[in-house]
């Protein structure tokens, strides 16, 4: 699926040509941002490819890599590949209808299993008591910036501990591994634990706000659908209390592109991708250096597979 983002905030570098919907040419471009990804290397791939399609020990599904059925791999060891830790917790909601293999959400189960849950609508979890932890990142005219979603989701729970001034951390998903490294500083600081002087002076300086800003959001849902599958699970009662946030206009390097459509509309794995390195720097309020680019491991090495074979065909 297939984000699509409005053109208006698009990257002020890229001339106003650059906002059209293309017909994307052949071979496909490639993209600056996919030649600059930090990327373990592919070799595991590359065997794989040369073995050809297997048969998934799951399903008996002829595959190649991995199975997007059982979700699982399929001719590559899973310590050959990266394995990617997230700072918090992905739900992807997938369509029903949408056909798996075209499906990117399965990149960001394989390769980062802990941190990743695929539902198929209509099974999605209930979020209603979480609406200060979780976003749902969909573009419309009520979708705010990740900056816009700090400011909300603080002003959010600084109501919630008005109204009820003994905020019980959820159970479910207040296990300290499972939090983004800002909320652990902010939690050893509340239990008094494993902080040393330095960087409880640092915190103090840079204010509490500082410090809760990387605390408040624990989960994002992404919804895995083409466009007009889309509607009927945005449209969803269990989603609607939920803060919709929309991702800086990308251009998408998707190579199945679907004709007509702008191509800002980002494949799933894509928007996993920038929200998380958007979340890093306006978040966390670190350095980018490349955490999440394994994320792109299997768009990548697919995307570069299909350029060669259309340069080939292309030569014929
Ligand atoms: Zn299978």
């Amino acid at each position: 699926m297939d984000v699509s983002c409005p053109k208006s905030t698009w990257d002020q570098t890229q001339s106003p040509d650059n906002l059209k919907p293309i017909t994307i040419p052949d071979p496909l471009p490639a993209s600056l941002q996919l030649q600059d990804l930090k990327l373990a290397p592919f070799t595991e791939l590359e065997h794989a490819q040369q073995k050809g399609r297997l048969k998934c020990s799951s399903c008996g599904g002829s595959r190649m890599f991995f199975c997007y059925t059982c979700c699982c791999l399929v001719g590559v060891h899973q310590q050959e590949i990266p394995s990617v830790k997230l700072p918090i917790k992905i739900d992807i909601i997938k369509h029903p209808s949408e056909v798996d293999g075209k499906s990117t959400a399965i990149h960001a189960k394989i390769l980062s299993p802990d941190d990743v849950t695929i539902y198929t609508y209509p099974c999605i979890p209930e979020y209603e008591s979480e609406t200060n932890k979780v976003v749902l990142v969909f573009p419309g005219p009520e979708s705010i910036s990740v900056e816009e979603m700090l400011q909300r989701l603080q002003d959010m729970a600084a109501t919630t501990s008005t109204d009820s001034p003994v905020v019980e951390p959820s159970p479910k998903r207040r296990r300290a591994n499972e939090m983004p490294e800002g909320t652990q500083q902010a939690e050893g600081k509340a239990s008094g634990t494993k902080q040393t002087q330095d960087s409880a002076t640092e915190a103090e300086k840079n204010g509490q706000i500082e410090t809760s800003r990387a605390c408040v959001l624990q989960r994002v849902v992404f919804i895995d659908s083409t466009w007009n599958q889309t509607n009927r699970i945005i449209t969803d009662e269990r989603l609607q209390a939920l803060l919709r946030v929309e991702l800086k206009t990308r251009k998408t390097c998707f190579w199945r592109h679907q004709k007509g459509s702008p191509d800002t509309y980002l494949a799933t794995i894509e928007a996993v991708y920038y929200f998380l390195k958007d979340y890093h720097e306006l978040c966390l309020r670190q350095e980018y250096t490349g955490q999440y680019d394994n994320l792109m491991y299997f768009y990548s090495f697919l995307h570069t597979l299909i350029n060669k074979a259309k340069t080939t065909a292309g030569k014929r």
